[in-house]
């Protein structure tokens, strides 16, 4: 009998699952439908670029329908409400629901604000296309407002957490803010950008001297760290440091961290910490029938800690759990995921990155490894066929 699959959410694990389900189940097998907020997959990757004017957002947000052309995919807009793991049914914010004989969650993590006081409410998040648009606009208001009134708290940003999504956005931010600036006649020596981080660095996935590079980078780009220093209250404009300073800045930007998805967590398969966890199928620990692909889910390494949540993990998971959906449906064994890792690339801005690359962790600076983010970027467009929806 025909099969029902049911994909929630189209990020890099939802979309990858739909592609590599019809690769391996034919139309006649099995209905496949996908379920995502908004009609684009975004390359959450890039978005730093958009929210610093360095990008178009068509770069960055793939319309699903054309990447899936083709495919035999039923591609369905809404948010969902409720996910029923006993009655194998998900219902959407717009009253409508989906049956399935096989789900797959997919639907990518959540800001963690850790409780503390007022950030969530006076801070920005940089998660979503969206989130990305608003940072630029609010970025330029922010340089318009000071052109006029001088008050300092225009010229001031803050970004919260020292991470990957931190520290690409600050160096994007310190490469377009000039041009902005001038645009509204303000001297770019009188913004104040401040990358504050709780632990004593930054990135601590590099080695030193890849940290040391990025450090001195963007200190030459006007970037300001304040280390070891966690932030530890926003009240209004004014960002409380754990020292018991405190940073008056109209810009917070938060990148301290993420969690799992709540309607995962929530829905009555098991999690770990908020994260659903996996058989090495990929199929919830509690519930055959669901499989997980992205950062909703927890997958242990070899060494018993969790990998880390990131893309290339979401787009790998999301290949497996395709296939294994169709050997769950016809009683075959189904294969173990096994990760392949190719390192891990940050980008200091338009011109300038760090990386440490393949098995042997080979360490790229400057130019070598933005060349190499722009090519890990292509590679990715290229396997989803989503250069052709594109027109930079
Ligand atoms: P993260 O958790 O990796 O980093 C958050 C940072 O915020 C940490 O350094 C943490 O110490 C700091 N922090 C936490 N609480 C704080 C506080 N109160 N005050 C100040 N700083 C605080 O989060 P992320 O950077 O958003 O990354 C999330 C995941 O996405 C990671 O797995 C990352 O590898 C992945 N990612 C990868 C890339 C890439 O490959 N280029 C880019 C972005 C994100």
């Amino acid at each position: 009998m025909k099969k029902d699959i049911l994909i929630l959410g189209a990020g890099y694990g939802g979309i990858l699952s739909a592609m590599s389900a019809r690769e391996h189940l034919s139309n006649a097998e099995a209905n496949i439908t996908l379920v995502n907020r908004t009609s684009n997959h975004q390359i959450i990757t890039e978005l730093h670029r958009l929210a610093a004017g360095n990008v178009s957002e068509k770069a960055v947000a793939l319309p699903i329908d054309k990447l899936l052309k083709d495919k035999d995919v039923n591609v369905v807009v809404g948010e969902v409400a409720t996910i029923d793991v006993e009655g194998k049914k998900v219902s959407l914010k717009n009253g409508s629901s989906q049956r399935y004989d096989a789900l797959v969650l997919a639907l990518g993590s959540e800001t963690n604000y850790f409780g503390i006081p007022g950030l969530q409410e006076n801070s920005l998040v940089l998660k979503s296309v969206a989130d990305a648009n608003r940072i630029f606009a609010h970025v330029r208001e922010r340089i318009k407002a000071y052109a006029q009134s001088k008050n300092k708290a225009d010229a001031t940003f803050v970004i919260g957490g020292g991470g990957l999504t931190g520290v690409e956005l600050i160096g994007e931010l310190a490469d377009e803010l000039p041009a902005i600036c001038s645009q509204y006649g303000v001297d770019y020596s009188d913004i104040s950008l401040n990358l504050v981080e709780a632990m004593a660095t930054i990135l601590p996935m590099f080695s030193p001297e890849l940290i040391q590079r990025a450090v001195t980078s963007l200190e030459k780009r006007g970037v300001e760290f304040l280390t070891s220093l966690p932030i530890t209250e926003v009240k209004g404009n004014v960002v409380t440091l754990k020292d018991g300073r405190s940073i008056t800045a109209n810009t917070v930007v938060w990148t301290g961290g993420v969690q799992g998805n709540a309607l995962v967590a929530n829905c009555g398969i098991e999690v770990n910490r908020g994260r659903a966890t996996v058989n090495a199928g990929l199929q919830s620990t509690t519930h055959p029938d669901v499989f997980l692909a992205g950062d909703c889910a927890v997958v242990f390494g070899p060494d018993g800690r969790p990998y880390p949540p990131t893309a290339q993990l979401a787009w790998q998971m999301g290949e497996l759990v395709g296939a294994n959906i169709a050997a769950y449906f016809r009683g075959a064994k189904l294969a173990d995921f096994a990760p392949v890792f190719s390192g891990t690339l940050a980008s200091l801005g338009r011109k300038d990155g760090i990386g440490s690359v393949g098995a042997t962790g080979i360490e790229l600076r400057g130019v070598p490894a933005s060349l190499m983010k722009k090519a890990s970027n292509a590679r990715y467009l290229s396997h989803i066929h989503g250069l052709y929806t594109m027109a930079y």
